[in-house]
């Protein structure tokens, strides 16, 4: 095949490194794939290009607008993925693991563009919270806003998924409305650049939203300030270096770090050989270990067992191991392509020289039995190896020494307690996994580890076959670990986005909170002239547009009926003498949903018009109790509205329900849908 040029994505254009550029083998066969570097690029220019062109471009788009992008791209790379799979079998990864990366990566954007879509508004402003009533009279309120910060991110990846890696980072960004510069891990950027080719080439991406460095960064480093994050992923030694580097320290530059970690999974003391629990503990340590190769950052290094099961597990996941096909990634009937390159198998076997020195293979110390379709000296193959440690305690490497490849290590404990120690020994962690179908232990485990790992996977035979697995993070959930993993968190659905976002506490009158935040907010003006505001459309209701009902007086007939005809003859509603004896209640009261179900015939606009549906009601509150002869009005007030398609929108309404002595009888939020 003929070696793909690597350009760099610079300042709106394609630009070739000056210099010698770096030579990318593939895993597989040692050929040169492809060859490139950043030479020559003015990283202070692009600096100030994605901050000056990007950052206004991006900021100058919604919320919604910025998800629209991202799901437009990731329907391009869909459409483009049989090429990218092609170059995904060069870094040694099986069709299997390239569906993780690439598929994968296209999911992340697919999944945060919905969640934007539903969780975030139209709006430049995303509201954090409820208001906080910090006056008296309620004439100074308080506010918690995020607005995207002005700066740029710097996604640095590491080299094992390079399209998931680059995608998790940049979808986020580029919802909050920050503008990257993509650094993929050079040993992969062939893979990477293919898929930043497929997104750029849709011309989607505003002016200086993404640009692209393959290589080093150079003195990128030096122009970073204080409304910038860098967003970095790989090993806990270039975190350390990276995140020392002077100008994030003068600048308070944001750093998420993602780095190694010592995963460990425990096998619960209720689990016995012929427990579900057992096969599936087995089963899932031999699949993290070979899929891609071991090189996840969230694959299992550690595996608890409970001290007589030493013995039992050690055999079971070597027969599972015993089933790896090794070889060409391309041949299906490969299960366990190569790593990423010969240096990283140099690497991963010091990594476990060291390891060895406190425990004993199991698995995997002998010459291949066969390669398929490939050479085992030019690719850079690897038998899986599982390793025992008999001592823990005595043990320090086992829990330090991350070997990025198919390695990992088996321990046995003595109690629970053990257990959670040794978990957290770890030192923090991305991920660990509990097999136990005993809910009390996996609670013990979790409130004494759970502070140690990002994620908690508790596996049983009631969600295993829909489980998602120890190693899969997904978008909707954190990413990252406390400790030694690097004290990061991306995804996370929204939370993700927030990370690119600055957090601000705004004090002031109802009216200006209003203006800021695009919401209606109580003690701010509202508009209550005809027409009823059920008689606009989503796009004509302004915020503020009330309606002010007349009063209705509840009856003791009312609630006989009400409690009659739905079946809620609850006490209080119905036996004077036990309802005077609760402390809440000056005797038999209306039911809170006759209540609501008054406020809405009440304040209801009956003809056929824009609202479709109602669709829910949040924050309800039953604040005063009504007796019989009391009176009830409400005012309903449009809050916030939210698009959610080219047809209807998500309109909250905030209602107060009063009685006789303007006192407040509920409280809630209505949603509705209404027509565009
Ligand atoms: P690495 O050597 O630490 O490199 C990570 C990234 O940092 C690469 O893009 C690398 O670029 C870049 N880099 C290195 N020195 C730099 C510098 N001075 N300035 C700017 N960028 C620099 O890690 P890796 O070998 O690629 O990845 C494997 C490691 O990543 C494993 O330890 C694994 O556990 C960890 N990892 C963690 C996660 C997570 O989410 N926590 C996910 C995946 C992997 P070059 O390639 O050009 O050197």
């Amino acid at each position: 095949m003929s070696v793909i040029t690597l350009e760099n994505y610079a300042l709106g254009e394609w630009r070739k490194g000056a210099g010698a550029p770096a030579e990318l083998p593939s895993a597989v066969t040692g050929e040169i794939v492809a060859r490139g570097g950043s030479g020559g690029l003015d990283f202070k220019a692009m600096a100030d290009y994605a901050r000056d062109v990007g950052g206004k471009n991006l900021r100058a788009l919604t919320f919604h607008e910025r998800a629209a992008i991202v799901k437009a791209l990731a329907q391009a790379v869909m459409e483009k993925k049989e090429e990218l799979y092609q170059l995904n079998f060069h870094t040694g990864a099986t069709r299997k693991d390239g569906w993780i990366d690439i598929e994968g990566g296209a999911g992340v954007f697919f999944s945060m563009a919905s969640k934007a879509k539903r969780e975030l508004p139209n709006d430049h402003v995303l509201v954090d919270g409820p208001v906080e009533q910090i006056s008296r009279e309620g004439t100074f309120l308080a506010q918690h806003i995020f607005t995207p910060l002005q700066g740029l991110a710097l996604h640095i990846n590491a080299f094992n998924f390079p399209v998931w890696g680059m995608m998790e980072k940049l979808c986020v960004s580029l919802i909050a409305g920050v503008p990257a510069i993509v650094k993929p891990a050079t040993a992969t950027s062939y893979l990477a650049h293919a898929a930043f080719r497929v997104m750029a080439d849709t011309k989607l991406f505003p002016a200086g939203a993404a640009q692209l460095v393959i290589g080093s960064t150079g003195d990128l480093f030096d122009h970073l300030g204080g409304q910038d994050v860098v967003s970095f992923t790989g090993s806990a030694a270039t975190a350390a270096k990276l995140k020392s580097h002077p100008a994030i320290i003068r600048e308070s530059v944001r750093f998420i770090s993602e780095q190694d970690s010592l995963n460990a999974c425990v096998l619960a003391p209720d689990a016995d050989a012929e427990s579900p629990e057992f096969a599936l503990f087995v089963k899932e340590v031999a699949r993290e270990m070979t899929v891609k190769a071991g090189q996840k950052c969230t694959a299992i290094r550690r595996a608890l067992v409970p001290e007589p099961m030493m013995d039992i597990a050690a055999n079971a996941i070597a027969e599972a191991l015993r089933k790896t096909t090794i070889g060409d990634p391309a041949n299906e009937t490969v299960r366990m392509g190569a790593l990423v390159s010969l240096s990283q198998r140099e690497d991963v076997r010091a990594k476990v020289g060291e390891l060895k020195a406190e425990t004993k293979v199991v698995f995997g110390d002998g010459p291949f039995e066969e390669v398929i379709g490939a050479d085992a000296v030019k690719g850079a193959f690897v038998s899986p190896m599982l390793l025992r440690c008999d001592n823990p305690w005595r043990a320090k490497a086992v829990h330090e020494v991350e070997a990025f490849g198919p390695v990992s290590t088996l321990m046995p404990y003595k109690s629970l307690d053990d257990a959670v120690a040794l978990l957290n020994r770890g030192g923090g962690s991305l991920v660990m996994s509990i097999f136990t179908f005993d809910p009390e232990i996996a609670r013990e485990i979790v409130l004494g580890a759970g502070s140690f790992h990002g994620r908690v996977v508790i596996v049983n035979r009631d969600c295993a076959k829909e489980s998602t697995g120890h190693g899969s993070p997904l978008p909707v959930l954190v990413h990252g670990g406390p400790g030694r993993a690097g004290g990061g968190e991306e995804m996370g659905g929204v939370r993700g986005v927030r990370h690119y976002m600055q957090r601000t506490a705004i004090q002031g009158s109802p009216e200006t909170l209003r203006a800021v935040t695009g919401q209606w907010v109580k003690g701010a003006s509202i508009e209550n002239r005809a027409p009823h505001p059920f008689r606009y459309r989503f796009s004509d209701l302004e915020i503020g547009k009330t309606i002010e009902t007349q009063a209705r007086t509840i009856s003791m007939e009312d609630i006989e009926h009400f409690a009659r005809f739905t079946g809620d003859t609850f006490y209080a509603h119905m036996d004077e003498a036990a309802a005077k004896a609760n402390p809440f209640f000056p005797g038999r009261v209306a039911h809170g949903y006759l209540i609501l179900s008054f406020a809405a015939g009440l304040f209801v606009d009956p003809a056929p018009g824009p609202v479709l549906a109602n669709y829910g009601l949040d924050e309800l509150r039953f604040l005063t109790p009504v007796s019989a002869g009391d009176e009830i009005k409400v005012r309903l007030t449009a809050k916030s509205k939210k698009k959610r398609n080219e047809e209807y929108g998500e309109v909250k309404w905030d209602v107060l329900v009063t009685n006789q002595n303007d006192e407040a009888v509920a409280s809630y939020d209505l949603l509705t849908m209404n027509a565009l």
